[in-house]
């Protein structure tokens, strides 16, 4: 039996750790060569070599509309074409309303809406000359249900839907897929550097009554990712293990 993604070619953006790492390590598992693209070059050239010859590390900076074209430019002329991104760059910068700052709430909308939304716009001027392409943009369960001290990363994630599914619907006919995951809460450095109380507080509202792995959202990206999930676009899935249904 052929692999799930045998001789399709990938990019997965923040990915030199957390769920993007995972989700670069399971795209190559079944078959792909990917692209790991991350702000620190070394880190993500670190990860892929950890990954194996299926695996580049490059670095990227997904608010630079620059950095991104470079990005997609460099993958196809390595790879040959381009069949999968994961928009999975993230950042947090928590803060209540009243501590707040306009430069916290603007650097949180920028890694996500304007990082995904370039790398949708750069990678489906090539998917759509090709006919074929799948788009993965990584929302967040905070984009569903706004959690207090996460009003720019909730915005943000809520953002990441709306523009999934326009460009769904914009890309449809030329065979490209867009599609997003909303994780619920995922063990990885981001979630580490919450509170151990806050954390607890979290995994008690989850019906599983656990947090995720990196791997089970990587996974679901796998699903999407192939040709298993061929009629699905525009849509949102959630993997909380319950949590905000
Ligand atoms: P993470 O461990 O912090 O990893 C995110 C990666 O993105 C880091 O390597 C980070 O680099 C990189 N990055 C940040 N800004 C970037 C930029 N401008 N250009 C390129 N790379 C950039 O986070 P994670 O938990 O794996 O999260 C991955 C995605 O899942 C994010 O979109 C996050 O919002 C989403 N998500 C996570 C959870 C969760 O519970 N963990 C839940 C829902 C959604 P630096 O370390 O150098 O900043």
């Amino acid at each position: 039996m052929t692999a799930l993604l045998e001789g399709r070619t990938a990019i997965v953006t923040g990915a030199a750790q957390g769920i993007g790492l995972a989700i670069a390590t399971t795209l190559v598992g079944h078959g792909a060569r990917v692209t790991i693209a991350d702000l620190d070059g070394a880190k993500a050239e670190a990860a892929a070599a950890a990954i194996g010859p299926a695996a580049r590390g490059v670095a990227c900076d997904v608010t630079s509309e620059e950095s991104v074209a470079a990005l997609v430019a460099g993958a196809v002329a390595e790879y040959g074409g381009l069949d999968v991104i994961v928009n999975n760059a993230g950042i947090t910068r928590d803060a209540s309303l009243k501590k707040m700052t306009l430069e916290n709430f603007r650097a949180v909308i920028t890694v996500h809406l304007q990082g995904t939304w370039l790398g949708i716009r750069a990678a489906s001027e090539v998917m759509r000359e090709a006919k074929r392409g799948s788009i993965i943009n990584i929302s967040s369960m905070s984009g569903k249900s706004g959690n207090p001290g996460q009003t720019n990363y909730s915005a943000a994630k809520a953002g990441i839907v709306g523009m999934t599914k326009a460009a769904a619907k914009e890309l449809a006919h030329h065979g490209v897929r867009v599609n997003a995951i909303q994780p619920g809460l995922i063990r990885t450095p981001m979630t580490e550097a919450m509170t151990p109380e806050a954390y607890a507080a979290t995994e008690a509202t989850i019906p599983m009554r656990r947090a995720g792995e990196p791997e089970e959202i990587a996974n679901v990206v796998a699903f999407l990712a192939s040709d298993l999930s061929s009629y699905m676009t525009g849509a949102v899935l959630e993997v909380s293990g319950g949590r905000g249904m």
